[in-house]
């Protein structure tokens, strides 16, 4: 079996960015690519494609994907946007595998652990932000749903004194642990609520509010400094019981490692679609595991990189949980030919072969911004 073409499709309103790779069997593998300022171009770009793809064997993945890496070694091809089209690819070669041997996907990384997937919605902020009432109505809305876990946000409030030195007055952290304090005695006290501070605080300043959560037995607090600057996270993970999260922003298991062997973090949150996508994945959360840490996956995919992050979940004895961004998006939803993915909470393991859902051609079509290589050719 050999590649003949990569495509990729960018969506709208959410910029997913889907990948689709074809072969002369007429076997044809989905994946998605983390979106970011031209990923869906890179996706087909000819020193990748050419050089690394057309005319391979797709069920080669692991060396497809260092090939992959190879070709773009001039074009900082271990991170960022370069990575998350790789990750993305690397995700349809795993489907044109899996379907080509009759098999799903977690099967090939080794089997799974776990018949459902358990995912957490994020919620951002209430509806009236100013309110801690609303922010807990609207956990309670969520929980009534069927999920036992939630995340809300603890961005910089307007008040905040000087956006640049990463401080925190008083009042906010007050405002912060009225709000984290309502969610919490509003949920049902075996529903896990975590927390994220999206890297904008200084360690000091974020350690005063990580205190006063701890009687709150927070599921974690997520990137409650810049993520750039390992030991200082240590300095915050050492300091406080409440669990810290991080690793949304780092790439491949080289990205994660000196963050996992300074345990720097209790949970760590790569998002597969641009870690390295799902065998890298798999490689970070074993990496992981021999530091006893378990693994939350970020995602903010369409149901396409939802769904194959679900296969690398199942398949690690580490997985806790897996992000949800997309509660009440029709488009969501309908983007699969399968309906209703998320059912109380959870999602069911694929069966089938492959990734194990199909795209909605005619919906991912009517959605589409921008489709380059033939996407539906
Ligand atoms: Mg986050």
């Amino acid at each position: 079996m050999k590649i003949t073409s990569v495509a990729a499709a960018l969506l709208e309103p959410w910029p997913w960015v889907l990948i689709k790779v074809r072969t002369d069997e007429g076997l044809v593998g989905i994946g998605e690519a983390y979106h970011g300022a031209g990923v869906h171009n890179i996706a087909v770009d000819p020193r990748l494609t050419e050089r690394a793809l057309i005319g391979q064997d797709p069920r080669n993945v692991d060396k497809l994907f260092r090939d992959m890496k190879n070709s773009m070694s001039a074009s900082g091809f271990y991170q960022g946007a370069v990575m998350s089209a790789i990750s993305g690819i690397e995700m349809a070669l795993w489907d044109i595998t899996g379907q080509a041997l009759g098999t799903p996907i977690w099967q090939l990384l080794g089997g799974a652990f776990r018949d459902q997937i358990r995912v957490y919605n994020d919620c951002n902020e209430g509806d009236n932000a100013d309110d801690p009432l609303s922010w807990a109505a609207k956990a309670k809305q969520v929980e009534a749903r069927g999920f036992d876990a939630i995340k809300f946000d603890i961005d910089p409030r307007p008040t905040q004194r000087d956006r640049y030195n990463r401080t925190i007055r008083n009042t906010d952290i007050a405002f912060f642990v009225d709000v984290v304090t309502a969610i919490r005695e509003a949920l049902d006290p075996d529903t896990d609520l975590a927390i994220d501070a999206h890297w904008r605080y200084a360690p000091a300043d974020i350690l005063k509010v990580a205190y006063a959560f701890e009687k709150l037995d927070l599921l974690w607090l997520e990137d409650p400094i810049p993520p750039e600057n390992i030991a200082a996270l240590r300095e915050v993970k050492v300091a406080t019981r409440t669990p810290i999260c991080t690793g949304e922003n780092l790439y491949t298991r080289h990205g994660f490692r000196e963050l996992v062997e300074q345990q720097a973090a209790d949970i760590i949150s790569p998002d597969l679609a641009k870690a390295g996508g799902l065998a890298e994945g798999k490689r970070i959360a074993d990496l992981a595991d021999s530091y006893y840490i378990p693994l939350a996956p970020h995602n903010i995919c369409s149901p396409i990189g939802t769904m194959a992050s679900c296969h690398v979940c199942a398949a690690t004895p580490n997985f806790h949980v897996l992000e949800f961004h997309h509660l009440d998006n029709e488009l969501w939803n309908s983007l699969t030919v399968e309906r209703d993915l998320i059912q109380n909470g959870r999602i069911d393991l694929p069966r089938g072969p492959g990734l194990g859902v199909h795209l909605d051609e005619g919906v991912a079509r009517a959605a589409t911004k921008q489709d380059v290589g033939g996407f539906y050719a």
